[in-house]
């Protein structure tokens, strides 16, 4: 490809400037996606005549870019295709649906959501489409993961009776008034201000028993303190909703909130903040609220529900490339995750369509489209079909996607795997996401090349013409990618989200925040991810292989910026910080190597094929460490130690190894560590609990740092080198504060010791 930067010499603002302007847009837009050997070509003009040649030339590169965007992994036909069959309006209609259902896992509405999404499957055409049914206790296992609990509620309502007499909640028009596991209750109470209500000192000189209490913490925590131990009949709560820079700002929101289904009593309506404050006013100003709640609901064994369907390979043994979402959260939770589940359906209806009409030649592995409950539903399903398991290579993962940037305030990332997996599907959808994102842009600023925009305003659609701000970023945790890329299941994700999101978890996650032409955009970078997937066999292996190691050294060369900060961190000591920096340049390294095996591996071809690049990556990484050697002997230090600063502790020698079920340790309502080892015992881990100041960096990542460690037990790293990956992927950490969480781990029968 030859990209052009072009300096305008004209008077200010004038018919130069402006395509010269244009150029250099498309020049910026275009070199993240080049590959190698870009010809970067300056030239100055001045004449008309020049400016001509400028607007032909501009058109070439213009044309090039764009021809280019989805190389080498899509033709520009295949691209169109996906592109042009893609809808906006289908997802959104489809989600339209979605949101008027309360979606509670375990709960009659979100079976009538899975009953929506099989139907649509169905529909569309989609194969094998069938629902499956988990029982669920609280005691059955799937996996690593304890079951939680099914909720029927048949009306809930709160009243104020006096001073005024006004509803304050009612489940019938708007189920969020009502926490999530709250237990059935007729009961006229006053209303008493405790605070956060998460400590006992909230409950000071306060009489709750037979009362309601006014509460603002954690809402389980005070459904334990106020209703199991002070014995209050429930709560009225206002627990903020997640952080952000926009907190609070909107004092009508109502957040969703959930009371922990293994307690046996207790109800709680949530109210806003505006609400909340009106209420405690009143009662600061000393006058009396009385209170009516009536509950009708139960907590009880029941089933969750995963809808599956697929689209055949033509292989069967060739594996199988999954798509999933979560199908519950709150009503109307529009892009959480209401979002993601119309979104991969859209990316099956448009692949099922052009295979089928051979538009698409049918890949060799199947496509597999999942809908269930958040991580709860992944491992239910994934445990009781242990075969699908070990065939799945590859995910696409959507967990909130719809959201309009300028509303809703986020960003769609597209999350790389966790170190402990490094996989090239990250590469693969990073490219598609910039080939939108760029068209995007130049539509956005010039109106021109509106198909290259993916924009959805056919036909009246309400699609906006906005530029689709995303990005890549690190690993982050929060949903059902945490299972697949753990190392006992070990699926590498593309994990598709935005965030931040102001309107999360609340009753202003609505259709209002969706954008058509963001769904369009995303089920397209879905489409073509999961396809490249399906179909990526070794034939093109050297011309892939030569993108990602060009993207390789790219990270590489970005990395270095990280381990110049280490091998200058004044806070630590000069050798230690060189250390530290040199041992990030390794792990890097071995990251990138590892993600050009991974592709070998997936297309089951001679490794032999990743060598050369793998040796380019080598010598660049020589060239790095040398000028970390460099700094090292600014601050005084030399002779690069031949040992890790760890050699020589037995601990760090041992060597750990998995053992018992699949999965990783946290879920969404299960923390095995918590249930095999109890609070106290928790509490005194270091990695998540108190500790040294030099432990402060460290304990605000604890669960990242706890999720990687276990993910590279793998059998043959020592603690020591557990620790040496950790220490690059998130920060520098001690040695013995990964030997006691692994301890912690064999006493809980997750690991042993070899
Ligand atoms: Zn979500």
């Amino acid at each position: 490809m030859i990209c052009a930067i072009v300096e305008g010499s004209g008077e200010k603002d004038g018919a130069e400037n402006k395509l010269a302007r244009f150029i250099f847009v498309i020049y910026q837009t275009s070199i993240d996606s080049a590959p190698l050997g870009t010809i970067v070509y300056l030239c100055k003009f001045s004449s008309a005549t020049r400016l001509l040649r400028l607007f032909v030339a501009s058109s070439l590169i213009f044309l090039s870019c764009l021809l280019y965007a989805q190389q080498p992994f899509l033709s520009e036909a295949q691209w169109t295709e996906i592109r042009d069959e893609t809808s906006g309006v289908a997802p959104y209609e489809n989600l339209r649906l979605l949101t008027r259902l309360h979606r509670v896992p375990a709960t009659p509405e979100f079976d009538q959501a899975a009953d929506f999404m099989l139907a649509r499957a169905k529909e569309y055409g989609l194969q094998d489409a069938h629902a499956e049914q988990f029982p669920i206790d609280g005691k059955i296992h799937y996996g690593l993961m304890r079951s939680y609990m099914a909720w029927h509620v048949e009306s809930a309502n709160l009243w104020e009776l006096a001073p005024e007499h006004t509803l304050l909640g009612d489940w019938a028009t708007d189920p969020i008034r009502l926490a999530d596991y709250s237990h059935s209750a007729a009961v006229d109470a006053v209303l008493v201000d405790v605070g956060a209500g998460t400590s006992e000192a909230d409950y000071t000189g306060k009489d709750v028993r037979g009362k309601i209490v006014l509460a603002d913490g954690s809402l389980a925590t005070v459904q334990s303190l106020a209703v199991m131990e002070h014995g209050a009949s429930g709560i009225v709560s206002d627990m903020p909703n997640q952080t952000t820079a926009w907190s609070g700002l909107d004092t009508t929101i109502v957040r969703w909130g959930h009371l922990d289904a293994l307690l046996s009593n207790g109800f709680a309506f949530m109210v806003s903040r505006g609400t909340a404050t009106a209420l405690r006013a009143q009662l600061a100003a000393g006058h009396p609220l009385l209170l009516s709640a009536n509950v009708k609901a139960e907590v009880t064994p029941g089933h969750w529900t995963v809808v599956t369907a697929t689209i055949p390979g033509t292989d069967p043994h060739a594996g199988e490339v999954v798509y999933s979402c979560h199908l519950d959260h709150q009503r109307p939770g529009a892009n959480d995750n209401g979002s993601g589940c119309v979104t991969i359906m859209e990316s099956a209806r448009v692949l099922n369509r052009l295979i089928a009409s051979g538009k698409l030649p049918r890949p060799a592995r199947t496509l597999r489209f999942i809908w269930g409950p958040e991580v709860e539903g992944t491992m239910a399903f994934l445990s009781a079909h242990p075969d699908i398991r070990k065939s799945l290579r590859a995910d696409v993962h959507m967990d909130m996607v719809g959201g309009d940037p300028y509303k809703n305030k986020s960003i769609l990332h597209v999350t790389e795997t966790p170190w402990s997996l490094p996989s090239f599907v990250t590469d693969v959808g990073e490219l598609f996401a910039e080939a939108i994102r760029d068209g995007a842009t130049v539509y956005a600023e010039d109106g021109s090349h509106v198909e290259a925009a993916v924009v959805e305003d056919r036909n009246g659609v309400p699609g906006t013409r906005n530029e689709f701000l995303a990005d890549r970023t690190p690993y982050s945790d929060g949903s059902d990618h945490d299972d697949y890329d753990s190392s006992t299941i070990a699926v590498p994700s593309l994990y598709l989200r935005d965030w931040p999101d102001i309107y999360i978890h609340t009753d202003h996650d609505t259709l209002q925040q969706i954008d058509p032409t963001k769904l369009r955009r995303v089920a397209v970078l879905g489409a073509a991810s999961g396809y490249t997937y399906a179909y990526a066999d070794g034939g093109k292996t050297t011309s892939w292989l030569a993108f990602f190691a060009a993207r390789a050294q790219r990270r590489l060369a970005a990395g270095f910026e990280r381990a110049h900060g280490l091998a200058q961190d004044s806070q630590l000591p000069p050798k230690e910080a060189w250390y530290e920096a040199r041992n990030l340049m390794t792990q890097m390294l071995r990251r990138e190597q590892a993600e050009l095996r991974s592709f070998s591996a997936y297309t089951q071809r001679d490794a032999g094929d990743v060598a050369t690049f793998s040796k380019d990556l080598d010598a660049q990484a020589a060239t790095l460490n040398g000028w970390l050697d460099h700094i090292a002997a600014e601050r005084g230090t030399h002779d690069f130690p031949a040992q890790a600063p760890w050699h020589g502790d037995p601990d760090a020698a041992r060597v750990p190894a998995r053992i018992g079920e699949f999965g990783p340790l946290n879920f969404q309502n299960d923390d095995v560590l918590l249930d095999r080892l109890g609070s106290e015992r928790v509490a005194k881990i270091k990695l998540l609990q108190g500790g040294s100041n030099r432990l402060l960096r460290v304990q605000d990542r604890g669960t990242l740092y706890a999720y990687e460690i276990v993910n590279f037990v793998d059998g043959k790293r020592s603690v020591g080198e557990i620790r040496d990956a950790v220490a690059a992927e998130f920060g520098p950490i001690p040695v013995d504060v990964v030997a006691d969480y692994l301890k912690a781990c064999e006493e809980a029968k997750i690991v042993v010791f070899r």
